[in-house]
């Protein structure tokens, strides 16, 4: 047998974090003499940053080249054959092909595999209104997007933005805009803004974008927007109130990109992402695997399946599959729920579970806050922090943390997530020995304060 007749193809469907992570680790494993990587990416970038997006329109990142980590003739110059602006409209599951179809000239093609990952990524959540493409509403999902309100900013002599949704992609873009000197209202369909905390450290959060500035309204869904004589976005129309606008960005959520999966008969779970084995093979098919914001992951915390979109689950699932699709071997456990963010100086961050996830689980727990300092209450440059905690009653398990504060806050959030992977108590916790100095913090770090209140509390319970 010739060498190109062993030789054997796998295909990616998807050209960025996921797709492109795991083309290139295999391609680090096997050579192009014994597997040729074909990837196929319907838009303009491979492997860039979505998460920069907010720091470029905001202006910390200057050029957008700057989130790029690879570009296509670089993965090219390390043997993949890469087809930009082509999209793949159909997998055939049992023919092991894919049809791609050019997206300048339409043309199509098939594609045989004998391996196929998808990296389909997610799709953003667009409100069904009128109005809701008008000029100068925008979303941010991609350098495209990024580029398009930049346009319109530069273009745009009114300085009224609308920011609807108060998720992480909502706070980063009202600090963006905020940074480009716009008057920033944020409509937001929750009580309170970052529901991925509960609502009573979201309130924090609330009153510090208030103290920035920015004009919060909750429990507000937007019903249409409303456009000028030129056509262009007007304003924002809740169902009591109407907002003016002369940009409008939207950052309501996003939903697991599976349509083709799903015509292909290949498994999703109830948000809709693929389902798969913990090597991040697709269930019951041996020969594809699927990773990135396109599939479910295992909640290490309740033992329950979530849509969780963040590149740094992205880049993990490229890693573990680019790993085992190279002839190695490797496992992505399952994630803990960690997630940091700001707006302006104020830092957010939660790992683990909220109170109602807690429930949902059928868990029993005990809840603390408290108030502690960044660095020794002494030491200038201290700033406040709230620190939020969910323990496990009787068992004392940790179940969550959520912090909200100034410099320093936000990362702190990792010495919880480390201690939710190995399944500490917050009495275990109360012993760890974490580094002190007053620069760095008070003498008892702020988590050791709520483990410490935590662990008492779960005594009591
Ligand atoms: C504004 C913003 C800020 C963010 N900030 C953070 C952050 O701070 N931290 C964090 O961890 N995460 C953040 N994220 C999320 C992170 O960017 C994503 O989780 C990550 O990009 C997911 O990678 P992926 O490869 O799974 O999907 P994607 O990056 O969505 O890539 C999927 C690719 O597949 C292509 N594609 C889809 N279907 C087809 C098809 N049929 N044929 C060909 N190509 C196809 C798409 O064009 C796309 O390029 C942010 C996202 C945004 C939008």
């Amino acid at each position: 047998m010739s060498m190109s007749a062993a030789k054997e193809r796998l295909v990616v469907i998807g050209g960025d974090a996921a797709g492109m992570s795991a083309a290139s680790q295999a391609r680090r494993l096997k050579g192009p003499g014994e597997l040729e990587i074909v990837a196929f990416e319907r838009g303009h970038f491979t492997s860039y940053s979505a998460c920069g997006i907010p720091y470029w329109v905001g202006g910390d990142v200057e050029e957008r080249d700057e989130l790029i980590a690879r570009t296509p003739q670089e993965h090219r110059a390390r043997g993949i054959d890469l087809r930009m602006r082509t999209e793949v409209v159909e997998i055939d599951v049992a023919g092991q092909r894919v049809r791609a179809r050019d997206v300048d000239s339409g043309a199509e093609s098939w594609t045989s595999y004998d391996k196929l990952v998808i990296a389909t990524g997610a799709r953003p959540i667009r409100p069904d209104m009128p109005g809701a493409d008008a000029p100068g509403v925008h979303g941010v999902q991609t350098l495209d997007d990024g580029q398009a309100l930049l346009d319109t900013l530069a273009r745009t002599r009114g300085r009224r933005a609308v920011v609807v949704g108060a998720g992480y992609i909502g706070v980063e873009m009202a600090e963006a805009l905020i940074n480009r000197g716009y008057e920033v209202t944020v409509v937001n369909r929750g009580s309170e803004p970052m529901s991925t905390l509960d609502a009573d450290m979201g309130r924090l959060v609330h009153e510090a974008m208030e103290g920035l500035g920015i004009t919060m309204v909750n429990g507000a869904g937007v019903t249409k927007v409303l456009t000028g004589e030129d056509g262009r976005v007007r304003a924002v129309a809740t169902e009591d109130a109407e907002y003016p606008a002369d940009v409008v960005v939207l950052g309501i959520g996003v939903r697991p990109e599976t349509s083709l999966a799903r015509a292909a008969g290949l498994p999703v779970g109830q948000h809709d992402g693929l389902l798969t084995d913990l090597a991040m093979r697709v269930r019951g098919h041996e020969n594809i695997w699927a990773g990135g914001d396109c599939v479910e992951v295992l909640d290490l915390v309740s033992g329950q399946e979530r849509h969780i979109a963040l590149g740094t689950h992205a880049n993990k699932h490229g890693q573990v599959i680019g790993a085992n699709v190279g002839g190695g071997y490797a496992t992505f456990p399952g994630v803990v729920g960690t997630a940091v963010s700001k707006v302006c100086d104020l830092e957010i961050a939660r790992t683990g579970l909220r109170e109602k996830d807690a429930r949902r689980a059928g868990l029993q727990f005990v809840t603390v806050t408290i108030e502690s300092t960044s660095r020794a209450g002494y030491y200038p440059g201290a700033s406040p922090m709230t620190v939020k905690m969910l323990a496990e009653r009787r068992t004392g398990r940790l179940l969550g943390v959520q912090i909200v504060g100034r410099e320093g806050a936000g990362k702190r959030v990792d010495i919880a997530a480390v201690a939710l992977t190995a399944g500490m108590t917050v009495e275990a916790m109360t012993a760890l020995d974490l580094g002190y100095a007053p620069p760095f913090s008070p003498v008892w770090d702020p988590v050791l304060v709520a483990a410490r209140k935590a662990a008492l509390k779960v005594r009591a319970s």
